[in-house]
């Protein structure tokens, strides 16, 4: 919004080409009525009155005068008798120079106030538009910080001043946002602070604390005030007008009610995070120990009655074997489920920290199979691998967590007898371990989100879990540089896969 100064350089020498302009135009009515010399006067003066008129219209107060003036001696000089003199010979001719001045001060008079009345126009124009740019974006901006900033920017500008915007915190006022290199000093902060004490602006060009260099207007909304705006003077030191204080004051409104927008949005999202943490905990909670109290009961029971057997009825060696294998298999699963649960927070932080060591990955396969025997009792398991498989950087402990995690879903997800396969490939880059089963499969839209956390296809609702072991897995061959996704079979089951780099290995096996 940049308005000229009547001292400005080239406002003056504007003024100065209107005159020259005029001068020119008088010139040229005169040249005119000299070539249609055979003209009656009274129609050689409409030469000077377009004239008139004219420098009333577009050349402003000053040079319309002048012209007037010129217009008038060149008319009696030239085409009034006795010619070539500045003399009248008839009164009447005094009426018609009268004229000819009275209409060039009606015209320039009334074009000059419509000029004025359209300059007005057009700065209420260019506020109203900058309020709605400046209301439109901060619809847009999402949070606080993005609100401010989009203040401060349009003070910027449209201002062409530097703005800060001081937000009422703990112990005080606090620079929330603030154009580049701008430096608050002591007497600013003291403006700024009464501003928000007395809400009523303080600073430069007020009777308060006038010695601040920036202007400042509280930020007020219902609740009261919420912190200050403060701008800048502007590089030539030009004061504030009234309607830039105006439009500030609108600025200062529309901040005041997005503060206050963002403020109270931020509470809602603070309340819904806490409800939604404290309802998924319960959740969690809840499955956890609907998790572990099913084992336990098993494990206690397979106990007792083994405990009973010692005291009261003997029961026979193959039914003792069964109550072992039973209580070990659910051991392992809570043992499983335990070792998920502390992954799950460890992988919360961040990512895992593993602790690398050369393995082969054969190895790790017996162990984890050797772990499974007794829960994998009523289900075939086949492995197939290459001869020569090469040893990997793995961390071993939670390698094998993500084994018996796919081995453990295989063997949930599909009817008793139906076998499991294993297979392990090798590409080029990778090594590539599937475990395949034929159970209920995954449906399509769920394989990939089968790997977010606490997340169970419809398919897996009537079996127990909690959507962990996946997210767990995903979570640990990410962090040895691999992959994992899962595919339906044919005719029916699925196949989880996960791929391991085979360079980490070779690198330090080298
Ligand atoms: P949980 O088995 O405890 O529900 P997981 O994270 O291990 O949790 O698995 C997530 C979901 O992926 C399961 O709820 C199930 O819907 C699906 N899923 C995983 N493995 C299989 C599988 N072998 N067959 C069918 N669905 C599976």
């Amino acid at each position: 919004m940049r308005q000229g100064s009547a001292g400005s350089g080239p406002w003056r020498l504007r003024r100065w080409f209107d005159y020259l302009l005029g001068v020119l135009l008088v010139a040229l009515a005169a040249a005119l009525s000299i070539v249609f010399h055979w003209l009656k006067p009274a129609n050689l003066v409409m030469f000077y009155l377009a004239v008139v008129v004219y420098a009333g219209l577009f050349l402003g107060r000053g040079p319309t005068l002048l012209v007037s003036l010129l217009s008038v001696l060149l008319f009696d000089f030239l085409q009034v008798d006795p010619r070539l003199t500045l003399t009248v010979a008839y009164p009447e001719d005094l009426l018609t120079f009268l004229g000819l001045g009275l209409v060039g001060v009606i015209i320039s008079n009334s074009a000059v106030r419509l000029r004025e009345q359209v300059a007005a126009m057009r700065v209420r124009e260019a506020h109203l538009a900058a309020l709605n740019s400046l209301s439109h974006d901060l619809t847009g901006t999402l949070n606080l910080q993005e609100t401010l900033d989009s203040v401060v920017w349009h003070i910027g500008e449209i201002f062409e001043r530097k703005a800060a915007i001081l937000l009422y915190e703990k112990q005080g006022l606090k620079i929330a946002a603030v154009s580049p290199e701008s430096v608050l000093r002591e007497v600013d902060w003291q403006a700024a602070n009464q501003a928000y004490q007395d809400i009523v602006p303080t600073g430069n060009s007020t009777a308060t604390i006038s010695e601040s260099s920036l202007y400042f207007v509280p930020l007020e909304t219902f609740r009261g005030p919420e912190g200050v705006l403060g701008i800048g003077q502007r590089i030539n030191g030009a004061a504030l007008t009234f309607d830039e204080k105006r439009l500030l004051a609108g600025f200062a409104n529309l901040a005041a009610l997005s503060i206050e927008r963002s403020r109270l949005e931020d509470q809602a999202n603070q309340a819904k995070i806490l409800e939604n943490t404290e309802r998924l905990q319960s959740a969690l909670l809840n499955s956890i120990s609907h998790e572990l109290r099913t084992p336990l009961a098993s494990i206690t029971g397979a106990l007792s009655s083994l405990s009973e057997d010692a005291i009261h009825a003997p029961i026979n060696r193959q039914s003792r074997l069964e109550l072992v294998e039973t209580a070990y298999g659910e051991a392992q699963r809570l043992n499983l489920l335990v070792g998920n649960l502390l992954d799950m927070t460890r992988l919360e932080g961040g990512v895992f920290r593993l602790s690398l060591s050369l393995c082969d990955f054969q190895d790790l396969l017996g162990v984890c199979l050797s772990r499974f025997a007794v829960q994998a009792k009523d289900h075939p398991i086949n492995v197939s691998l290459p001869d020569d498989l090469p040893m990997l950087m793995l961390d071993e402990r939670l390698m094998v967590q993500v084994v018996l995690n796919l081995l453990d879903n295989a063997v949930k997800y599909s009817p008793e007898k139906e076998p499991i396969q294993i297979s392990i490939t090798q590409t080029d880059q990778d090594l590539v371990v599937q475990v395949a089963d034929s159970g209920v499969g995954i449906p399509a839209m769920d394989l990939e989100r089968i790997f977010n956390r606490f997340y169970r296809s419809e398919r897996a609702h009537p079996y127990q879990g909690i959507g962990l072991g996946l997210s767990i897995a995903k979570g640990i061959v990410e962090a040895h540089g691999g992959r994992i996704w899962a595919e339906n079979r044919k005719p029916k089951g699925s196949v989880l896969s996960f791929s391991l780099p085979l360079s980490s290995g070779r690198k330090t096996a080298d």
